[in-house]
Order: C-alpha cells, then structure tokens, then sequence
C-alpha cells in the first residue's frame, strides 16, 4: 500500500522576525525542506502511476491463465489465443520496465555523461538512414546545414535514443501521408534538429501535457500501437540534463513538428 505524505508545515522552522545570520540560515533550510517534500511527492507518483499501468497486463495475463486453467486447455484455439495474448501483455511489461530504468538513468547523467561530446552530423544521419532501412514505405527527406564537424554536448547513446523516439513517434501516428522530414541546423550556441510528421496531429488542449509521465491522447490507441506513454517525458528529461530545450507544434489532421535544441561545444582553441 501506498502512504501518502502531504505537504507538512510542521518540518519548516518558523519565519524569524530578526535579520541576521540566523534567520538566512533558517530561510536556506525551509527551501530545502521544501525541495525534499516536493520530491518525495513526485516519487510516490510516479511508484503510484508505475503501479497503475502494470495492473491492466498483469490482470489480462491472470484472466487468460484462469480461462486456461478451467476449461481453455482443452480448446486448441483457446489455447493459442490466451498464450499469444499473454505473451504480448508480458512484452510489453518488458517494455515498461526498460523505459522506467531509461528514466531513472537519465537522473544520474549529470554525474556520469556531464562532459560527453557527439559528432552532430554523424549520428543524425546514421539514426535518419536507420529508420529510411526499417520503413521502406515511408518517404524520408533529410536538410542538412551543418558544418561536417560540429560537435554538441551530449552523449552519443542518449542522442541516439532522444531521435528514436521523436522518430518513432512520428511514424507511428503518421496516417496517409508517410513522410517525414528531419532538418538539422545551427547558430554559434546551438543545434537546432527539427523532426515533422503529416499524421493525426495534437489538439491545443492536449498538447500541453504529451511530455508528462503516462500521458497519452488516445490511452487504447497508444497502447495497442505497443506506447506507455513514457517516451516524450524520457526525451524532455534527457533534452533538459544536457542544457537544451524540445519544443512540439502540432495542428489536428494536418501534423505534428518537434523542435530540440542542444548546446554546442567548441572545441578548446589551445590558445590563452
Ligand atoms: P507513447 O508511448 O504513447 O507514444 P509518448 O510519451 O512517446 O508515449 O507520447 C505521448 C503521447 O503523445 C502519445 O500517446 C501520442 O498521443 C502523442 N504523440 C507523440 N508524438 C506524436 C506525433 N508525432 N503525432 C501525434 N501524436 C503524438
């Protein structure tokens, strides 16, 4: 079970009447409290949504092991069906774990990635020309402006996974029209990599929220196209670790653009 913890007052010191070093040092420790307070909150949130999101596998494996274990066995049909249903709920729990394990990593990259470079133009292309091979009956159009040795500050694996998603994602709700477009550009201080889709687009009430844990706009669509809705709180997490910034345009029935901007690093001249 669950324990809520509210938001206690009681663990704040009271506001000092007196300015001195005693009262700035009271104020330092109520910010604190409070940082702490509102992280365990977010904690138990998400252990909260995590929860809520394996019931429904696990109870479709339970309903479908229970059918088999009455009478289903003895159906062949029956059988295959509760087995194949089983297996796909069990991948994607598969999925669900490793994407929660992605989340968690993303919270130590300050730590272990903080100085890590990538070359802009190889690893956007590489990842581009990945999903040209995996969707063949998608036209994909690549503008490319930059100089062939930019370099930004991020790690290569998490900018990889950062285009898998934006990538993935718009080709999943991609509807008639299966074209993609990714433009890569920069500016003294940044990459700019702009990725556009002409599917089912984003409604200006939802739009907001698309980047939050579990969010999905059509929960049984999403999850019958194999989404938990983690992937954009993901990208926006690992965006931001590294100093940069994603932003979404999007209209209904016309399509959906994603914007990242990641910081450049130049390389030390040599020169004092
Ligand atoms: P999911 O695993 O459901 O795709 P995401 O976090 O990647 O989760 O995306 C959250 C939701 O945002 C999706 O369920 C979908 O409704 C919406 N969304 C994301 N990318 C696009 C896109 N390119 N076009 C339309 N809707 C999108």
């Amino acid at each position: 079970a669950i324990i809520k913890s509210e938001p206690q007052s009681d663990v704040r010191l009271p506001a000092l009447q007196t300015k001195d070093e005693f009262s700035d040092l009271t104020e330092v420790f109520n910010d604190m409290m409070d940082r702490m307070q509102k992280f365990i909150i977010q904690q138990q949130q998400f252990v909260e949504d995590v929860s809520h999101e394996l019931r429904t596998p696990v109870a479709i494996i339970e309903g479908h092991l229970k059918l088999l274990t009455r009478w289903g066995k003895d159906d062949p049909e029956i059988l295959e069906e509760s087995l194949e249903a089983s297996l796909q709920e069990i991948t994607r729990m598969k999925s669900l774990v490793q994407e929660m394990l992605d989340l968690s990593r993303v919270e130590q990259v300050e730590f272990q990635h903080k100085n890590d470079v990538s070359q802009a133009q190889e690893v956007t292309h590489q990842t581009f020309n990945n999903f040209k091979i995996l969707y063949e009956d998608f036209t994909f159009i690549l503008d490319d402006d930059l100089p062939h040795e930019l370099k930004v500050g991020i790690y290569r694996n998490h900018f990889e996974q950062l285009l898998i998603i934006i990538l993935d994602n718009a080709v999943k709700y991609s509807q008639d029209r299966k074209e993609i477009h990714m433009s890569v550009s920069s500016n003294q201080a940044e990459l700019e990599i702009a990725i556009q889709d002409y599917g089912e687009g984003i409604s200006e009430e939802e739009v907001g929220q698309i980047f939050n844990r579990f969010y999905r706009v059509d929960k049984a669509r999403s999850r019958h196209k194999g989404g938990n809705g983690l992937g954009l709180s993901i990208a926006k997490e690992l965006v931001e670790s590294y100093g940069g910034r994603i932003y979404v345009e999007s209209a209904i029935g016309v399509g959906t653009i994603f914007r990242i901007f990641l910081p450049i690093k130049k390389e030390p001249t040599g020169q004092m």
